[in-house]
């Protein structure tokens, strides 16, 4: 993954740095609004990261101690670490090897009397079918984790449209980035206002707010907060990007639709794709080699290194990393599987037709072995 930027976003900081406010501000309010529009959110509280949106999430759903909640394996293990955050455990469910998402049966296969909330993530930008799990398990809290969907669609809306609690991911390996950022979107106003004040450590007037009205009334610390705010430097890069987002989506279609076509002389080889329900933006494009490859996922990462490829390993599966040995994982044949044979491509706004050639060249070389 590449950022794509232009002059746009310097001008954008620029005209942040000559304002002499830098810090969570007026860029980060026209921030939200443009982004919670965009999605067909409610409210939109712009904050550090995604990780931090979905800790945010957890503490205004009253998730801690004694409550389980369900997330995929396979998935960046910030997923799984904010539940740990709030001394609740994380319970690993399986994922469809199609889509790399939870279903509603392998959320139903993790489901407990202590099961309080599950976290579905939409993996690499594939929508994942929510309402069928909200249908299948109607007592559970939803939150979306859309760190990496932000313009896939699903079900003919945004991902995200009209979910009551979902975390986005503005880091750099995201389409769209302000360097590091997140935002947390949903539905109850009273929610986003707690999210706010819970981001800048509990405050009862946010210090930009304090700043414009004049005011020398002294704040109050209403409850035990935290400093998760994104600064307006952020916010004026992220409302520039929000703007190149379609395009971003579009470009990132056509080179995984080339992708597929250069691959598919490649026997057995199975390349991510848009499920029946959506569309993903083909944030991460993964392949899933067969059985009989000639060589070793690995090892085809080392052959291409050597080539001037540079790919990764696939999604990762949390319960396979020390930080949860000894956590409760279930059976999780289909995340094992995926996780040990698949890489991801490289898929950048700038890559050109020749650079993709020489991936799809170094491939099907590696194929014929
Ligand atoms: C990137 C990512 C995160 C973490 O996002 P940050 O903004 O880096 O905190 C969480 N979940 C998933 C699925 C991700 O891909």
């Amino acid at each position: 993954m590449r950022p794509w930027f232009g002059k746009a976003e310097e001008a954008a900081v620029a005209e942040v740095i000559a304002s002499g406010w830098v810090a969570q501000g007026p860029r980060v309010a026209e921030f939200e609004r443009a982004f919670a529009s965009r999605i067909g959110a409610g409210h939109g509280v712009a904050v550090s990261s995604c990780t931090t949106a979905l800790h945010l999430a957890l503490v205004l759903a009253e998730i801690g101690p004694g409550d389980e909640v369900i997330v995929p394996s396979l998935s960046f293990i910030a997923t799984a670490n904010v539940v740990t955050y709030v001394g609740a455990e994380p319970v690993f469910a399986d994922i469809d090897p199609a889509t790399g998402n939870l279903t509603a049966k392998t959320v139903g296969a993790a489901l407990t009397p202590r099961t309080r909330a599950v976290i579905v993530v939409h993996q690499g930008g594939v929508p994942a079918d929510v309402a069928e799990i909200r249908a299948a398990h109607p007592g559970l809290i939803v939150i979306e984790d859309a760190a990496c969907a932000a313009g896939s669609v699903y079900r003919d809306r945004p991902v995200g449209a009209g979910a009551e609690l979902a975390a986005w991911s503005f880091h750099p390996r995201k389409l769209l980035t302000t360097g590091e950022g997140g935002m947390l979107t949903l539905t109850d106003a009273d929610l986003a206002a707690r999210a706010r004040r819970l981001r800048e450590h509990g405050m009862s007037v946010s210090a930009a707010d304090r700043h414009a009205t004049g005011s020398t009334a002294p704040e109050s610390y209403l409850e035990v907060g935290f400093n998760y705010r994104m600064t307006d430097l952020q916010a004026a890069v992220g409302i520039v990007q929000l703007g190149r987002l379609a395009e971003m989506v579009a470009r990132r279609r056509e080179l995984a639709a080339r992708y597929r076509e250069g691959l598919a002389g490649i026997p057995g080889l199975r390349a991510v794709t848009d499920p029946p329900y959506g569309q993903t933006n083909y944030q991460s494009f993964w392949v899933a080699l067969p059985e009989d490859f000639p060589m070793g996922r690995d090892e085809l990462l080392a052959y291409l290194a050597k080539r001037g490829v540079s790919a990764r390993r696939g999604i990762m599966a949390a319960h396979l990393e020390p930080a949860y040995a000894g956590a409760r994982a279930g059976e999780l044949p289909a995340t094992e599987w995926l996780t040990r044979n698949s890489l991801i491509l490289p898929l950048f706004h700038a890559m050109t037709e020749a650079d993709q050639d020489q991936v799809i060249e170094a491939l099907c070389a590696a194929a014929e072995g």
